[in-house]
């Protein structure tokens, strides 16, 4: 059986405890881990800090890094297929989707190698007696913590704008799904970073992120993650003010009004809510339908869940297990909880007769105000109602206290266009699901979070502003 390490200066670190590995395709230990301690935490910040004070990542020419960002790009890229496997097996995603991961952290890369050289400061005008400009400069050590759902391609996404901008990191990977990650880091050691720049350390939230998040030495946090432990971390980090990104949960609504192209929506549909069976805090978690297609739509909905094919990732299934047996439990008990509200669960709302941790795609009636139809499952069940006018529906999409995504369809851009201007959420979609990339924003209000991954906007969130103001001694 395999077992991994964590990464800390530089060197890869056993510990004396270890965390044990499960495949959900079989429920099977396959691989076990490096259970980090607070000393592994505190070498890691030791680490990090060195790296900061010797300015080898802030005292060189910013091409300098893009040539490591672009140089990581291509090794992530080499390991990519062995990567994959080693996360569909830890994970239970497809392996087409695992593939996903790592070639978007390769391109968060290459996007962030190339605004290394662009984090341009501004000058203000002062009148003649001054020159004043402003500088970005980088946090100093910025702790990650990191979610299991897309470990990749997440961890990619803080670590790349991070490094790009001159900051070391320390990344707490989750327990659960925390071996690609790991590759992703192998791959990396391969691309010149100074020593000390990344660490990872793979342990317990309540012990070694917790640790992380109070240190001394902590600049700047980026967590993505649940309300509940995102809310955990505010707390501690207000107590030494330290700046954060907050990447949490939704409870995302699509729009379908009376004029939708029902396959266009289907196809939505198929990668919004059961892509990474619905482990995806952006999924589809809602469907309001215009009540005149209302029937039509919901039966298309049914049989598309229905048609789904269920079964191993390795397979590339299109609906592969849940990440543990734990999760699973509780996707179900809240579709348990839907039926006692007097919610009608149209179709799946039951484990798979497989072995792993199957959940049949499952589709629910029910009104707005239930709390399936408020609550995060993450997990491939889709909440559908009617609604009869856009005010309807717009209350109804804004009517959590979520606001991560949102999404609306029609053929009408008068419509779709003022309607997205209308709801609150980081990202709206039209017409497709997920219409975005590493180039776009992402990121929440509301319950959802507060800050920005992807695009040019997310290095902001890894730099601070300094401002030198010079006063001029003129000649008389
Ligand atoms: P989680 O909050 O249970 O854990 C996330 C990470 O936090 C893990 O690494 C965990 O070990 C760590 N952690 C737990 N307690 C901690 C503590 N007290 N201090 C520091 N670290 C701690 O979330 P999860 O179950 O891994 O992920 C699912 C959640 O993440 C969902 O709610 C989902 O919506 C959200 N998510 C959000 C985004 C986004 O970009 N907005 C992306 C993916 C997942």
């Amino acid at each position: 059986m395999q077992h991994y390490l964590n990464y800390v200066n530089g060197q890869w670190r056993d510990a004396s405890r270890q965390l044990e590995v499960i495949n959900p395709a079989t429920d099977k230990v396959f691989a076990t881990i490096a259970r980090a301690s607070i000393e592994d935490a505190d070498a890691a910040m030791e680490a990090a800090q060195r790296c900061v004070n010797s300015g080898a990542l802030t005292d060189v020419r910013p091409v300098k890094r893009a040539a490591w960002m672009l140089k990581a790009a291509e090794a992530i890229r080499e390991i990519a297929e062995e990567g994959a496997l080693i996360l569909c097996r830890e994970n239970g995603k497809n392996l087409d989707t695992a593939r996903e991961e790592f070639d978007e952290a390769a391109r968060l890369f290459e996007y962030y190698g190339g605004m290394t050289d662009k984090i341009e400061g501004v000058s203000i005008p002062l009148g003649k007696d001054y020159v004043d400009f402003t500088q970005y400069i980088p946090m100093g050590i910025s702790v990650q913590i990191i979610p299991w759902n897309f470990p990749v391609s997440i961890c990619a996404r803080s670590l790349a704008p991070a490094l790009a901008a001159g900051n070391a990191v320390v990344i707490k990977s989750p327990e659960v799904s925390p071996l690609a990650i790991s590759l992703l880091i192998k791959a990396l050691e391969k691309a010149g970073f100074p020593q000390g720049a990344i660490n990872l350390l793979c342990g317990k939230g309540s012990e070694v992120g917790t640790h992380l998040v109070k240190h001394h030495d902590t600049n700047h946090i980026v967590f993505t993650g649940s309300v509940a432990t995102g809310q955990r971390i505010l707390k501690d980090a207000a107590e030494r003010a330290i700046p954060s990104v907050m990447e949490l949960g939704g409870k995302s609504a699509a729009i379908a009004f009376a004029d939708v192209d029902i396959e266009q929506l289907l196809r939505s549909v198929k990668i919004g809510v059961f892509y990474n069976s619905g482990q995806v805090c952006s999924a589809m978690s809602r469907l309001l339908v215009h009540r005149s297609r209302y029937e039509e739509v919901k039966k298309a909905v049914v049989q598309l869940a229905e048609s789904l094919t269920v079964g191993i990732g390795e397979n590339h299934a299109e609906l592969t297990p849940v990440v543990s047996r734990n999760h699973r439990q509780q996707i179900l008990t809240m579709v348990d909880n839907a039926r006692e509200e007097g919610a009608n669960v149209l179709t799946g709302g039951k484990a798979a007769d497989l072995e792993g941790y199957f959940v049949l795609p499952t589709i629910i009636e029910a009104s707005a105000d239930m709390s399936i139809a408020q609550e995060e499952v993450f997990g491939p069940v889709m909440v559908i109602m009617p609604f009869d006018d856009e005010d309807q529906a717009v209350a109804i999409a804004n009517g959590t206290e979520y606001g991560l995504v949102a999404g609306v369809f029609g053929e009408n851009l008068n419509q779709t266009l003022r309607v997205a201007n209308r709801l609150i959420a980081g990202q709206v979609f039209i017409n497709e699901w997920f219409a975005s990339g590493v180039e776009t924003p992402f990121g929440g209000v509301g319950l959802s979070g507060f800050g920005r991954e992807k695009g040019q906007e997310a290095i902001y969130s890894y730099v601070q502003t300094r401002n030198i103001g010079i006063r001029l001694k003129h000649s008389v």
